[in-house]
């Protein structure tokens, strides 16, 4: 157990905290929902009252999108916990380590492989296409 360095009182914790923010988050998703239900029921014909609705309805899509992504992130953690495997590394296999798991409940890394994951991921995002030279600058 000790393998881990995760001491029985300081899995609590964090169970405790992972389960309050996913209350917490499913309690938004759920008055997300019954709002959705509510404008559908009024039916906003004004057209500026539509415009102003899209655009609210784009913000909740990102909102939702978001949450929805955490309390996936929050159930793996959880589920990760029953199996005794909280707080390792999912790449390196590591203990991602105490202050990291308080300040990042559902961290799935250890940060040298997360910083690893982000950098990978601004690297691609910014990577030139090779198969469309200059036709991005040109545009
Ligand atoms: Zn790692």
């Amino acid at each position: 157990m000790n393998t881990r360095a995760l001491d029985r009182q300081t899995i609590g914790e964090l169970e405790r905290f992972l389960r309050d923010d996913l209350a917490r988050l499913e309690t938004s998703l759920r008055a997300i929902a019954r709002e959705n239900r509510t404008a559908e029921k009024t039916g906003l014909t004004d057209v500026s009252l539509h415009a102003a609705d899209t655009l609210q309805t784009e913000m909740q899509v990102t909102l939702v999108d978001r949450r929805t992504r955490q309390v996936a992130q929050i159930l793996d953690a959880l589920e990760r916990l029953s199996h005794g495997q909280y707080g390792l590394c999912q790449d390196c296999e590591g203990f991602v380590g105490v202050a990291r798991l308080r300040a990042l409940p559902f961290a799935q890394r250890c940060r040298e492989c997360q910083s690893q994951t982000e950098q990978r991921a601004r690297r691609e995002a910014l990577a030139p296409r090779p198969e469309l030279p200059g036709e991005l600058e040109a545009a």
